[in-house]
């Protein structure tokens, strides 16, 4: 058996902001950050149009409040609002800190940090290096681990959390390199592990994005609050589902349908393209359905509609968005510079999670905490995105709750000694689990079942709901279930077995999707991402409630937990 201080799981920017401000604040504190990726292979790293701060670098009216207000509106008012207070009010300060870090963002002409529109964001208060955000901020904080001793796992994937009588102890862990065991203990576990693009058939997502965390976290008995929520981000490539930044359109991009119109005037006449996400993603469905799509011959009535640049200008398309020009030109040969590009809502980012206070430390329930264990960025719930993420505030969220979070367990640990574990019991499960994978003398390729798990969930809890349509996808995700003790793998090997770790990743994949349907199922009303054609209204009176999934054998038990409201009352939300 291992042991350090503090096990942090996932080397994204959550991860890694947590593991600087704890050895900054206790550096003879040990801290291990483990991945199952090399962590600046996190996801965290493809991020492109920015992060979202009230610096007034361009618009000095901007305040903490407005940016906080408009996160709330287009949470559809589901966010809890003291966390979003501390989202905002920290937001300029963490900026800061990257910037003195090395962090190189895009400046003005005057030497200060440039800023952007952004959707749903009344201002321009979005920072960015230039369409490669994520790029520049996670390169830097991995840097700071190593010259801080944070000792790094790489390419380790996590089993399971150990977590006996309300108390998380440790993890059991996998070296991909070589199949080797182990179980590492701590004063502290903490969950960064990211999101799970990858339960659906298109996504923006990496393919690391399998939800691992969420999954292990019901598994141990705790709650996932609010997974209905599932962001479609509007402009997916067409057909691959590769995502061409909202940044694009913050520079002044349109969305076109096959009649050549700018359609977003019927659906958000102030805002334009630049209206949040739920309700663009809902506008290009509709365009779709309604046959003012376009097919790839260009002729009316297709699955795509166009993302149109031509306007913009060579010289700024190439200095703000080159990431975006060259992802059309490298996959599809297109020149968006003369050229449209063909777009549709592709899955991005999970609004819902492991549920956590404002200070980082995971809910067992409403009113009470699990010992131990953390969680912060996108595979936890805080809820500043409630049902629906604003662009750039989800890399924000990373470092504002990042650091928090490790601001808490840097002083937690100090009173703590390490857990009583009996390593060989979960080792043993472990070793049984991996054998019988192996040794499983099914028909069924892993590809071939995820496939058909993805595109069930893709048709049945989409950008619009409705019960008849979920039921039938429950019912079909159960049969896909008994398919999985039918798998078989190829590969029996010990050393690099990624089939192995593709078999482990499709049972939490599996899991998440019927959490994500089943919650969506209960909720009876439209709010943010969650959009039921049966239940086309909000529904306050019963549903202004946070989701509280508890996943066990015997099914899925759904229980709500009241909404923080202490600045904005609930209104219309209308753009
Ligand atoms: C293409 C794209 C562009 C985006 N652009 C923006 C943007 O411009 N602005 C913005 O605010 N947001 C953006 N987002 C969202 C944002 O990037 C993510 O929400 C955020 O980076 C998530 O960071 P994280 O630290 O929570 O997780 P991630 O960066 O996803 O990292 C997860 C980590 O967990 C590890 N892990 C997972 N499971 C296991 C396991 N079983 N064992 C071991 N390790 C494990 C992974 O290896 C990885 O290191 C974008 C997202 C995408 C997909």
């Amino acid at each position: 058996m291992r042991e350090h201080d503090v096990i942090i799981v996932g080397g994204g920017l959550a991860g890694c902001r947590a593991a600087l401000e704890i050895k900054r604040l206790a550096p003879n504190t040990d801290v291990a950050v483990i991945a199952k990726t090399h962590p600046i292979r996190s996801h965290s790293v493809a991020a492109q149009g920015g992060i979202a701060a009230t610096l007034k670098n361009v618009d000095p009216t901007d305040t903490w409040e407005a940016h906080a207000f408009d996160t709330v509106k287009g949470s559809d008012y589901l966010a809890d609002q003291d966390a979003v207070a501390i989202l905002t009010q920290e937001a300029p300060d963490v900026l800061i800190d990257l910037e003195h870090l090395g962090v190189l963002f895009s400046r003005l002409p005057d030497g200060r940090i440039a800023q952007r529109a952004f959707g749903g964001h009344s201002h321009n208060r979005t920072c960015y290096a230039a369409d490669k955000t994520g790029h520049a901020i996670l390169h830097e904080l991995v840097n700071n681990l190593r010259r801080n001793n944070v000792h790094l796992y790489e390419e380790w994937y996590v089993m399971q959390l150990i977590q006996e009588e309300g108390e998380a102890k440790g993890i059991v862990v996998y070296r991909i390199r070589d199949g080797a065991l182990d179980v590492i203990r701590a004063k502290a576990v903490m969950f960064a592990t990211g999101g799970y693009g990858r339960v659906y058939n298109t996504t923006s997502n990496d393919y690391a994005s399998t939800g691992d965390g969420l999954a292990m976290s019901a598994m141990a008995g705790i709650p996932l609050e609010d997974m209905e929520f599932v962001q479609f981000h509007p402009t997916g490539l067409y057909p691959v589902g590769v995502l061409i930044s909202e940044a694009v359109r913050g520079e002044g991009a349109y969305l076109i349908n096959s009649e050549g119109q700018r359609f977003m005037e019927t659906y958000a006449p102030s805002r334009m393209e630049l209206a949040p996400r739920d309700i663009t993603s809902r506008a290009i469905t509709l365009e779709i359905r309604a046959g003012r799509g376009v097919h790839p011959d260009g002729s009316a009535g297709g699955p795509f509609v166009y993302l149109d640049l031509r306007h913009m200008g060579r010289e700024k398309i190439m200095s703000r968005i080159p990431f975006a020009w060259e992802e059309a030109h490298r996959l599809l040969g297109i020149d968006a510079v003369v050229e449209m590009m063909p777009i549709r809502p592709t899955v991005h980012y999970c609004m819902g999670g492991i549920p956590v206070n404002t200070e980082g430390q995971v809910r067992r329930s409403p009113d009470s905490l699990v010992e131990g264990f953390f969680s912060a960025g996108e595979c936890s719930c805080v809820s500043v995105h409630g049902a629906n993420r604003l662009g750039s505030n989800s890399l924000l969220e990373c470092v504002v709750y990042g650091r928090r979070t490790g601001r808490t367990i840097a002083q937690y640990v100090q009173k703590r000694k390490y857990p009583e574990i009996n390593a060989e019991l979960y080792l043993q499960e472990a070793r049984k689990r991996i054998q019988d994978l192996l040794e499983q003398t099914g028909t069924i390729r892993i590809g071939h079942l995820r496939q058909q798990f993805q595109d069930c969930m893709t048709e049945h809890c989409g950008v619009f709901r409705s019960e008849s349509v979920m039921k039938e996808g429950l019912e079909k995700l159960q049969q896909l279930k008994q398919q999985y003790n039918n798998i078989y793998l190829d590969d029996k090997d010990q050393f690099w077995n990624t089939e192995l770790i593709e078999a482990l990743e499709l049972q939490s994949i599996m899991m998440v999707g019927e959490i994500i349907l089943t919650s969506a199922y209960q909720r009876k009303e439209s709010r943010g991402a969650h959009s039921r054609e049966d239940y086309p209204s909000r529904d306050d009176g019963n549903f202004l409630q946070h989701t509280l999934a508890y996943y066990s054998s015997a099914g899925i038990d759904i229980n709500y937990m009241p909404v923080v409201i202490n600045m904005f009352e609930p209104q219309e939300r209308k753009y």
